[in-house]
């Protein structure tokens, strides 16, 4: 199984609506945004998607948000632009372009959503402990 990886960056405003701390309050991140890519067969040239191919469908994508206030783009007017409403949507965005596995969304050096599809170990908000 081959695995690929491209990362790009993008500035960008948003406010949790709704939770109760300082991220209810407007402020900004440099989000990070990696895309990873699945595949066994590798075309006869050695590669599985050009890396340049995944770069320019990843930043088509991101440019909506770059220096935008999240808040107000369309897609997060009914959902709060979490890193994971976010990485969902890139997930989403890329699929129909390439054969996606996962996104991940750092909003700062040490915390960072990923969305795949697929269950594991699933986190239920109306159990007590949160665990299921
Ligand atoms: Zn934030």
């Amino acid at each position: 199984m081959y695995e690929l990886m491209v990362e790009d960056t993008f500035a960008a405003a948003h406010q949790l609506v709704g939770y109760q701390g300082p991220c209810e309050n407007l402020h900004g991140h440099t989000f990070r945004v990696q895309v990873f890519l699945i595949g066994e067969e590798l075309k006869k040239e050695g590669f599985l998607v050009d890396f340049k191919q995944i770069k320019t469908e990843l930043r088509e994508i991101i440019k909506e948000f770059d220096h935008h206030n999240l808040n107000e783009l369309e897609v997060f007017k009914k959902q709060n632009p979490t890193s994971e409403n976010i990485a969902r949507t890139v997930y989403e965005r890329m699929k129909k372009k390439l054969p996606v596995s996962k996104v991940t969304i750092w909003e700062s050096p040490t915390s960072a959503a990923t969305y795949y599809e697929g269950k594991s170990e699933i986190i239920n908000p109306k159990s007590e402990q949160g665990m299921v």
